[in-house]
């Protein structure tokens, strides 16, 4: 049965359940220092002070979690007044971030689901657009995506509190929405890939009732603002599990949707190219090593086989290869639908461009060691060497002609020039909207 539906309130079900501090494995000793400072400061100045979100549950499941989030009663601009290296973000849904020499703490305000009547839209629509209308820690809970992202870890008293039915479904690995899945995606389609990138990367089930509400809702992804659905791409293929988590979006009807190009990488074999169908696992594998992918690599390792396929089909067709002034536009036909959709920006499409369009130059005939050691300047040279890794990695062909160019890689006299500004830093994902 659900920990929590609309017919049992949390105080029926007798929630929230407390666990101390002798019957849970969250330790103080495994929280980053700059978190622990934030959390004690605040209790100090009299707040309610919680270690929040995947902190809590990555500790709970014995991982090291990727950053720590804190709630607090306390308002942003009250936040602010207790830490001097701190400043106000974001406008949909305002928070604080504290600064510190190596890295920021972010810390929300407890908030509850919006007032539909407030967001400005047509009763029937669900569509959160508005995210700022502060709460109790039990509405706080309530608001979250999933059970198991909604667990408190209180500094007080070191203990760990769950309003939602988190800690069971820990222990019985599933992944549950709060509440009506069906109401939990149309607010925020985005939490369908969160199902997903959260079952794919723990390894955990999805529970019936939300997977169902996936397949019926998976179309509403779209209307997802693209810089959102940029930054789940870029999350997925760095989390180190996108195979299986591309796995579960595909089983749920959901990649068709929002990775159109990653759907036929995953069911390359019915177009006679199910070699491309590892290259997930190889990104995986990439990530696992530690090596820094950039977007163009990840992006590209996704439209590659796209591209690859497409020039198949024409050579076949003209029964001659595709000369060197129509690959351009080959090229650019298969990327365009890409960028248009995730909105992404010109410095990164430029890079996806110059990446794609290098490593078919690989294959072509150079007349001289020169030639090859001045394409090595190409502007989306390296990442179009990184991406024959990803290609050779999953066809296991190629090897030598990578060797090759890893060899006029290490020839070339300098780094090309940089075109453009530096890729920014990824900002942080925004809770939510
Ligand atoms: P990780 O940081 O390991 O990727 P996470 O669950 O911490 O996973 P964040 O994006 O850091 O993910 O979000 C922190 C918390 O904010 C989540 O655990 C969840 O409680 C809440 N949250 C994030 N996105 C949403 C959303 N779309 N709807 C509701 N709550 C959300
Ligand atoms: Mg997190």
């Amino acid at each position: 049965m659900a920990p929590y539906n609309e017919t049992v309130s949390a105080s029926e079900a007798e929630l929230p359940i407390v666990l101390s501090r002798a019957e849970h494995p969250v330790s103080r000793s495994d929280i980053d220092i700059n978190a622990i400072k934030v959390l004690y400061r605040l209790h100090h100045g009299g707040y309610k002070s919680y270690m929040v979100g995947g902190a809590v549950r990555d500790l709970m499941l014995g991982r090291r979690p990727k950053d720590f989030d804190v709630s607090t009663s306390a308002r942003p601009q009250q936040v602010r007044r207790l830490f001097r290296n701190s400043r106000i973000i974001g406008r949909r849904f305002r928070l604080a971030h504290v600064f510190f020499r190596d890295g920021i703490v972010e810390v929300s305000t407890f908030r509850r689901d919006p007032d539909p009547e407030s967001q400005g839209n047509a009763q029937s629509e669900l569509l959160i657009t508005d995210d700022n209308v502060f709460g109790s820690p039990e509405e706080d809970a309530y608001r979250r995506d999933f059970t198991i992202n909604a667990l408190f870890y209180d500094i007080s008293d070191f203990s760990v509190i769950d309003w939602v039915g988190g800690v069971e479904d820990l222990r019985g690995r599933k992944i549950r929405a709060i509440g009506d899945p069906e109401v939990r995606f149309q607010e925020d389609p985005v939490r369908m890939l969160r199902a997903c990138e959260l079952a794919g990367r723990l390894d955990f089930d999805i529970e019936e009732w939300a997977q169902a509400a996936i397949r019926s809702h998976r179309r509403e992804v779209e209307k997802a603002a693209p810089a959102r659905l940029t930054e789940e791409v870029c999350d997925i293929l760095l989390s180190g599990s996108s195979e299986s988590i591309l796995r579960w979006m595909m089983r749920l009807g959901l990649l068709e949707v929002f990775l159109p190009e990653a759907y036929l990488v995953l069911s390359a074999g019915e177009h006679d190219a199910g070699e491309f169908e590892s290259i997930p696992s190889v990104i995986d594998e990439m990530v696992g090593r530690g090596e820094t992918l950039s977007d163009a690599v990840l992006f590209g390792a996704v439209l590659l086989p796209s591209v690859l396929l497409r020039r198949r089909d024409v050579e076949a067709i003209d029964q001659r290869p595709v000369h060197r002034s129509a690959l351009r536009e080959l090229t650019s036909e298969v990327l365009e639908p890409f960028v248009a959709r995730f909105a992404l920006s010109r410095v990164r499409t430029d890079q996806l461009h110059h990446a794609v369009w290098a490593f078919q130059r690989f294959g072509a005939r150079w007349k001289s060691a020169g030639d090859r050691i001045r394409f090595s300047s190409h502007p989306g040279f390296d990442d179009a060497l990184a991406l024959l890794e990803v290609l050779v990695g999953a066809t296991g062909e190629g090897r030598a002609k990578l060797d090759l160019w890893r060899k006029v890689q290490q020839q070339r006299p300098e780094k090309p020039a940089p075109r453009g500004p530096a890729r920014p830093r990824r900002r942080r994902r925004r809770r939510r909207r």
